[in-house]
């Protein structure tokens, strides 16, 4: 047996059947590149879905794990730590924020978000203001709450019941939106842009519109900014380029550069709602991936990261435009910074596959959606590297 079927047989005999695995094992990342047990290399268009932007093993979040671990790994919330209040100074400092709440993971942030916007609703708006407008085909993540906040049924079926209190209305329609609020609204909960949902980009006014109504109906604005923030589209947080600012905000992914950590934001006003014994997590803001989460963002703030981003996602699209133009399975493309994505006439299974064989890895959102989310130190030769796969798959179509 190789090493690598060492490795997956191993998997498959003891971890749960929850994930539907490509069949290989990836040892070793460094910058835009992963490779398997049997040292075969990969161009990472995947990058951990949107978590790796800084690229794998970035030096500097390396050093800082390191030096992090020598002195503490973890104290309880009980106590103070410097990395924590310094993470949270970066994170308000380059937002609407005023305050954070540290976790784990996206599912945790977001279940910290409807927490806060239930209890902030309980004190000012009265008991009886407890339900969360969410989108159709959004992804909020795996817990009870967020698979519930989450529009797609296909993540609910087999865990009924569910939550009380939500409702869901198509993205990008804000007279839906309107629609469906009623005295019993207390907030409304969506993604700048639909990640797992296909990577769907709304009207450009649309975020600015549902601001205007949350507004109007004194109800708060919940951005997830789990798959889009800490510069995937280009900025910091996607809801920059919208010129509005939502109540609360949620983090994860990316914040970490691959290290376990998540985050929700709120303004003073929202966060006050929160009091001791309120909200907790045993490992939220362990120093370990806040000295990750610091490093990450020292890196994306100093250099010139954003502004690459922002050149390398217009010269990719500009490529996968070319690539729609030669081959008439791919329907449209579409993209942001470097979130970008093609829909294509046909499920991409067997493209994902095959692009995979031939050195490339990318994945689906949606059956007939390709994601492309590669680290955001991409070059502009590892694009032409990945388009140039890409048109030798698709031409086998
Ligand atoms: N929110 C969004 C927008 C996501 O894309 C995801 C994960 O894909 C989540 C929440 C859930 O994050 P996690 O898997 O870290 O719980």
């Amino acid at each position: 047996m190789t090493k690598e079927k060492k490795i997956m047989a191993l998997a498959e005999e003891h971890i749960m059947n929850t994930y539907r695995r490509t069949p290989i094992a990836l040892v070793k990342g460094e910058g835009a590149r992963v490779w398997d047990a049997n040292g075969k290399e990969y161009l990472d268009f995947v990058a951990g879905i949107a978590v790796c932007n800084l690229g794998h093993s970035h030096p500097q979040v390396v050093k800082a794990i390191k030096k992090q671990s020598k002195n503490l790994m973890h104290v309880s919330n009980l106590y103070y730590t410097k990395p924590q209040g310094e993470v949270a100074e970066l994170l308000t400092g380059h937002s609407f924020a005023d305050k954070v709440f540290f976790c784990n993971s996206g599912a945790e942030a977001n279940e910290a978000a409807i927490k806060l916007a239930r209890k902030y609703a309980h004190e000012n708006l009265g008991a009886d203001k407890f339900e969360l407008i969410t989108m159709k085909d959004s992804f909020h993540g795996r817990t009870m709450a967020t698979i519930t906040a989450t529009g797609q049924e296909k993540f609910q079926f087999g865990f009924t019941p569910l939550l009380d209190g939500f409702q869901y209305v198509g993205f990008n329609d804000p007279a839906a939106l309107e629609k469906a609020i009623s005295p019993k609204t207390c907030g409304v909960m969506l993604e700048p842009i639909q990640g797992e949902g296909g990577v769907i980009i709304p009207d450009p006014r649309y975020l600015a519109l549902v601001r205007e109504i949350c507004n109007r109906h004194k109800i708060l604005m919940i951005l997830d900014e789990v798959q889009t923030g800490i510069g995937r589209t280009g900025k910091l947080f996607a809801y920059e380029d919208s010129g509005i600012q939502p109540d609360i905000m949620t983090l994860a992914k990316a914040l970490g550069n691959g290290f376990p950590v998540g985050a929700m934001l709120a303004t003073n006003e929202v966060a006050r709602a929160f009091a001791p014994g309120n909200h907790a997590s045993t490992f939220g803001g362990n120093p370990l991936a806040m000295a990750a989460a610091k490093a990450t963002l020292e890196v994306m703030l100093q250099g010139d990261m954003l502004e690459h981003c922002q050149k390398m996602g217009g010269y990719f699209l500009t490529k996968l435009q070319a690539l729609k133009a030669r081959h008439q399975v791919i329907s449209d493309v579409r993209g942001k910074g470097l979130m970008l994505a093609c829909s294509l006439e046909i499920d991409g299974a067997g493209i994902v596959k095959t692009c995979q064989e031939r050195g490339l890895l990318i994945n689906c959102a949606g059956g007939k959606t390709l994601r492309f989310v590669p680290p955001l130190v991409i070059s502009a030769k590892d694009i032409d590297m990945a388009i140039s796969i890409l048109d030798v798959v698709l031409e086998g179509t």
